[in-house]
């Protein structure tokens, strides 16, 4: 198949804006691949090439972009940068040159192929270290020697990953059951949500779904591969917690660390995030610690793992601990320096089966068979079963006495459902002032913060997108020895940089950060109506992606919380 047809399909939906009607556009796409195209293709319509677990980016910047063009289209690097600069958009930009080149009308007579496109993306992959930019500048230009003026656009805009075509992931899942299940597409739509939990892999799902329902439900979760974990719902107070949970319930102390998905299969043991990032090369300790106290041919285990101090081996806060997570670099000293302790918590797979649909109680025997506890290195999360509110009251004191964020509660018969707030786990803890919200936005410095990008606009979550709700300009340090500094976050958002306005630079939704405030106010400056009062990010969140952040609902009921305790 051609690439131009699938850029005729970004083109329809970059004009539509109904759900239903981008779902129709894109279930006639599917279609067509179903009968002559690859299932992997379908990852070019949200603009990649890879299944959402495997986290890999292009790694392509604007300025490898400018430098592109200007070797494909023989034009001077400093009039990309002009037009860009009027433009704002390098996939325009391209376009306009690409069109010139051929001289071209809307679709010319461009044979490149959709497979040509992809095998080319796919290559970018494996360019890695020095020279590779100028590897990347040769690859990328290939592709774009035999395209059209529309398809070098979506080319360059696929590279930077920033397709502006408006496709929800949820579209990708009804589109797969509207074109293959017309007359049930609601309940297998639902079927295809409940695989994606498992796969995260739409070609996995589609491929599957080709050959029938039998072949989608046979769809699992697999050792080696990151997995969707399962979150929990927030509870009031002890009683709110029994009532969504049953009694007699489970409760465990809620540990202050990050959550780590350990697995285990061939010898192989594998670390992911739940943002689904592979994290095994910064924590060859826990790896040394899973294959010396645990048993079992393959699994996969949910656990936190919570850094503490090695001399007075007290807690640390998240902020140190995050420092594992993020460094690639001298991994010995910093595991010397920042030991972490992991406490596991549930079990999702065990000797070559999964057994997320076990009773919670059943799963936790396994955990307790195949565990063998090591004082600060490894334990089994602590655990009472009860009916009795007291009881569970003091566990709760007891926990916050010794130091823990709070307690979970979870419902002893309940399976465990990946990806979502199903409420078979709650969480309680102290009330605080403070959400997970990404960054949209941010300032470029002056004076003493020249260089950095500064003061960031940060958003949560809503059906119609991500909203802004304030502007946070402290919190972050100078010093790197005092926790994330404002230079590595500019470096962090420098690459994700989609505009620029005055001193105002817009980016990606990628950079997660928890922000505190003192309360919340109606406000008409921000799209979410709503503005924090006195905003401070006290971490980067490298292990959360946009899907943790707080919603728009979250931010209602913390404004009826924060307005009822200022009466
Ligand atoms: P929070 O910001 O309150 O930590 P969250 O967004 O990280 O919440 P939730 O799923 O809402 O995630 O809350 C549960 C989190 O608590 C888990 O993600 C896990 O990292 C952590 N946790 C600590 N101890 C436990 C435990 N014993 N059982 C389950 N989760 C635990």
């Amino acid at each position: 198949m051609k690439y131009s047809e699938i850029c005729g399909v970004y083109e329809k939906l970059s004009v539509t804006s109904g759900r239903l009607e981008k779902t129709s556009i894109v279930s006639e796409f599917i279609k067509k691949i179903a009968k002559h195209g690859n299932p992997e293709w379908i990852y070019l319509l949200r603009g990649r090439v890879l299944p959402d677990y495997d986290v890999r980016e292009f790694g392509i910047s604007r300025q490898i972009i400018i430098k592109t063009l200007s070797k494909s289209f023989g034009v001077l690097s400093s009039e990309v940068l002009s037009e860009f600069n009027k433009i704002g958009d390098l996939g325009e930009i391209a376009e306009k040159f690409a069109g010139k080149r051929k001289q071209s009308t809307l679709f010319s007579s461009s044979s490149l192929s959709i497979d040509k496109v992809f095998d080319g993306l796919m290559k970018i992959f494996a360019l890695e270290g020095k020279g590779s930019v100028d590897k990347k500048v040769s690859v990328v230009s290939e592709i774009l020697s035999s395209a059209s003026g529309i398809e070098a656009k979506y080319i360059v805009r696929t590279l930077l990953g920033d397709l502006r075509v408006g496709i929800a992931e949820s579209t990708i899942k009804d589109a797969i059951a509207e074109s293959l299940f017309p007359e049930d597409k609601k309940s297998y739509a639902e079927l295809i949500e409940s695989a994606y939990d498992l796969s995260n892999d739409y070609a996995e799902i589609f491929a599957a779904a080709v050959k029938g329902k039998k072949e989608i439900e046979k769809i699992s979760i697999s050792p080696g591969k990151p997995m969707n974990v399962m979150l929990a719902v927030k509870a009031e107070d002890i009683e709110d917690a029994f009532r969504i949970c049953g009694k007699p319930a489970a409760i465990e102390n809620k540990y202050d660390g990050f959550r780590v998905v350990i697995s285990k299969k061939n010898k192989e043991i594998k670390l992911f995030t739940r943002k689904l990032e592979e994290v095994t090369s910064q924590f060859p300790d826990i790896i040394e610690v899973v294959k010396k106290n645990i048993s079992g041919e393959s699994f996969i285990l949910d656990s936190e793992a919570v850094g503490y101090d090695p001399k007075t081996k007290k807690v640390k806060p998240f902020e140190s601990v995050s420092q594992r997570i993020k460094r690639k670099h001298h991994i010995e000293r910093l595991v010397k320096e920042l030991p972490v302790d992991v406490h596991i918590f549930d079990v999702m797979y065990y000797n070559g089966k999964s057994v997320m649909h076990l009773p919670f109680s059943e799963r936790r025997k396994i955990i307790e068979k195949i565990i063998h506890p090591e004082k600060l290195k490894i334990n089994i999360a602590e655990q009472i079963i009860t009916d009795n509110e007291k009881r569970a009251e003091e566990f709760y004191k007891q926990a916050l006495k010794k130091g823990e964020e709070g307690i979970m509660v979870k419902s002893l018969s309940s399976p465990y459902k990946p990806g979502r707030r199903v409420g078979h786990m709650v969480k309680l803890k102290p009330s605080s002032s403070e959400f997970d919200l990404v960054i949209t936005g941010a300032e470029h410095g002056t004076g003493k913060r020249a260089g950095w990008l500064t003061s960031y606009i940060v958003a949560c979550a809503s059906e119609k997108g991500f909203l802004n709700i304030g502007k946070v300009s402290s919190g972050l340090k100078e010093k790197e020895s005092e926790g994330t500094t404002y230079r590595e976050m500019t470096k962090l958002l420098k690459p994700l940089i989609k505009s620029e306005k005055g001193r105002v630079v817009y980016v990606k939704p990628k950079i997660v950060v928890s922000v505190t405030y003192q309360n919340i106010q109606k406000s008409p400056s921000y799209n979410s109506g709503y503005a924090l009062r006195f905003p401070r990010i006290t971490f980067y969140r490298p292990e959360r992606s946009t899907k943790d952040i707080a919603t728009l609902e979250d931010v209602k009921k913390a404004v009826v919380c924060t307005s009822f305790h200022s009466l």
